[in-house]
């Protein structure tokens, strides 16, 4: 920056003080923006990542900073994203937002990555957090896996079988599996699969395979692969026949003349499977599942997330099936935001997991009664857990993988856009079942429509679900208020985890705090160099109590600043890093970070542009307290003391315009 370049940026800040009569009480609140300046684009639609959910513990500070220095952020990011050299770092357009001209910088020197468009910024860990969409400790251990940094979790330490042998058994059992089906003896495995109308490309995608007539296939198998009959039993392959000990020829395959569809966790590795039967004169059941092991939770699974996620996100809604072939079906048909249960009711944990990709969710279930009830057990499931329910149906007699193949994937999309609330949903089934005119149907109505809105945690939720309740059962909301009052009071004493805040304490600002003001982030910037300009970071000491500093990751910044001065390090080594840093710290520091210096690199320039600062965040607090002395002077309350004060605060505030006399002031107000 030139010297006039330097004027006029201190100019700005003269001009966006204010005579003191107007200046409000924001001094802490920091909502201050400098004019002239582009508002902020709304931020993109994400919620706040988990960082540490006990898992981060067993790893230690120095295996994460081996991972990190064995990754490349330029050569990650450039993976998905197409990079652009400019100058010493490189930019693109952000794959984060929306945009027809780059914003997203990375910076090869730093490591980091910023938009300045949507202001997602962070490491490498954070890079991938935001992109896959996944914790600190899977972005962890996916970047482990690259780069080949072994890491041992305490989880893994656990009696039986490791995990990773576990995921290796599935994996392959899954590839057993689908060679069967391809190979001779899965004729009629394909011809069944052929009557359900699932071509090449369904068996190829989903990976579907075939479980031969036999009690020993996989046994055999793993036999040759090395695996002990235990750890197959561990994967849920195999089971053990009662009271036997633990020789293999006591064992027998749990999956036998089946259709085989593999399931997989969110990162899409197989953790387990779902067969359906081939002989339907069979007694056993149609389908069997993997049962609960330690890869396997039923409750937790969805069934082809790991396919819809990035389509959910996009959308940010989920469309949500009964079955698995539902759910294959809709993907064939280009609905590829569709999951399904895994052969369980839904539960708070699937409303969860949805959570985190989705701020809604479609139901299509059968059309049957079971279908319907079902449909209003998880319309709860969802409300509860926060999320914009709506539900549809297909036809009588028909679920959603017959309807689109007779109707096609255009007749599907208007099914799913004739989605209403659960409300209407519900009144509407309600109403199909009872003689909603009858003084007791239309109370039994009333009252299951009710408890269903009783569910959402969000009283405008209620509200508007309220409204169509009224509108469907045809009685005034008045009447159902009451009603609807009682209930929530009643679960709300029970209380449920609460979902509306992430898990945070209450009190704490669950939005982004992106209005810090500009002095301070601008003070940030400046102190970037603080390694180089000792003697900006002493003035700082000297003269700018933390406590003026209204923004707590500004506050932050300033300490780091003392230490990389004290030991001569770059700040980027003083400050918290990884784990450390939650979603709002990591944009600051990217964009503080990233940010090109707002001062020339001299020392005179450097401390020139901080005494600015200091002298304006002085004034601001200055003129906050006179304005408040004013109020109390004008209302007649104030003593002759208060006269004495409010001509001690204008000489003061007049003398913080320079810095010889300012300085002075400051002294004098930070004596103790
Ligand atoms: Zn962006």
């Amino acid at each position: 920056m030139t010297i006039s370049g330097f004027i006029s940026a201190s100019a700005r800040w003269s001009a966006e003080e204010r005579p003191s009569f107007c200046a409000g009480a924001d001094l802490t609140s920091g909502s201050r923006r400098r004019p002239g300046r582009l508002t902020r684009r709304s931020p993109p639609r994400r919620r706040p990542l988990r960082y540490d959910d006990g898992r981060m513990s067993a790893i230690s500070k120095q295996v994460i900073e081996q991972i990190r220095s064995r990754c490349d952020i330029v050569e990650v990011i450039g993976e998905s994203v197409p990079l652009q050299r400019a100058g010493a770092s490189y930019k693109a357009l952000c794959p984060f937002h929306k945009e027809k001209t780059p914003s997203f910088h990375v910076n090869p020197q730093r490591q980091m990555f910023y938009c300045f468009g949507c202001h997602a910024g962070g490491d490498v860990f954070r890079f991938v957090m935001l992109r896959e969409n996944v914790d600190f400790y899977t972005a962890l251990r996916m970047l482990a896996e690259k780069t080949g940094v072994r890491i041992q979790f305490e989880d893994e330490r656990e009696s039986g079988p490791d995990k990773s042998l576990l995921y290796r058994i599935q994996a392959e059992a899954a590839e057993f599996y689908h060679e069967l089906l391809l190979g001779g003896q899965g004729a009629a495995a394909r011809e069944y699969l052929k009557s359900r109308d699932l071509g090449d490309q369904a068996v190829r995608d989903f990976m579907i395979g075939y479980a031969p007539n036999a009690w020993d296939a996989l046994l055999k198998w793993g036999g040759k692969k090395g695996y002990a009959a235990e750890a197959l039993e561990a994967a849920g392959l195999v089971l053990r026949k009662s009271g036997a000990s633990g020789d293999s020829g006591s064992s027998y395959d749990r999956f036998r003349n089946r259709v085989m569809f593999p399931i997989c966790d969110e990162q899409g590795r197989v953790v387990g499977f779902s067969g359906r039967t081939l002989d339907d004169s069979d007694r056993s059941a149609k389908y069997v599942n993997t049962p609960d092991t330690a890869l396997f939770h039923k409750s937790r699974i969805l069934y082809a997330l790991h396919r819809a996620r990035q389509h959910i996100l996009e959308t940010r809604e989920a469309i949500i099936c009964e079955g698995q072939i539902d759910v294959i079906r809709c993907h064939l048909a280009g609905f590829r935001s569709a999951v399904a249960a895994q052969g369980t009711a839904f539960t708070e944990d699937h409303a969860r997991l949805i959570r985190r990709y989705a701020d809604g969710v479609v139901l299509v279930f059968d059309s049957d009664s079971a279908g319907m009830d079902a449909t209003v057990r998880a319309a709860g499931v969802f409300l509860r857990a926060g999320l914009v329910v709506k539900a549809s149906s297909v036809p009588a007699g028909e679920d959603p993988d017959s309807f689109i193949r007779k109707n096609g994937a255009e007749a599907f999309d208007a099914v799913l856009k004739s989605a209403v609330s659960p409300v209407a949903f519900h009144a509407r089934m309600l109403a199909r079942r009872e003689n909603i005119r009858t003084e007791s149907g239309l109370l039994r109505a009333a009252r299951a429509v009710l408890e269903l809105i009783a569910n959402s945690p969000d009283s405008v939720q209620r509200a508007r679900l309220l409204d169509e309740a009224a509108a469907e059962l045809g009685v005034p909301k008045s009447a159902l208020e009451d009603n609807l009052r009682a209930l929530v009071s009643r679960r709300h004493t029970l209380q449920e985890p609460d979902w509306t805040n992430d898990g945070r304490t209450p009190g704490q600002t669950a939005g982004r705090e992106t209005d810090i003001r500009p002095a301070e982030k601008d003070l940030c910037i400046h102190l970037v160099q603080a390694a180089d300009f000792p003697a900006m970071v002493r003035l700082v000491t000297d003269h700018l109590p933390l406590s003026m500093i209204a923004d707590r990751r500004c506050r932050l910044f300033i300490e780091a600043a003392r230490e990389a001065a004290r030991r001569k390090t770059d700040i980027q080594a003083a400050l918290p890093s990884g784990e450390k840093a939650d979603d709002s710290m990591s944009e600051f520091l990217a964009e503080i970070l990233m940010s090109p210096p707002k001062a020339e690199r001299r020392d005179g320039m450097l401390d020139r542009a901080v005494e600015e600062i200091i002298l304006y965040l002085w004034r601001e607090r200055l003129k906050a307290e006179k304005a408040e002395l004013e109020k109390r002077l004008q209302a007649g309350g104030g003593t002759e003391e208060d006269e004495k004060k409010l001509c001690q605060l204008t000489h003061d505030i007049k003398a913080l315009r320079s810095w010889e006399d300012g300085s002075l002031v400051i002294r004098m107000l930070m004596k103790p």
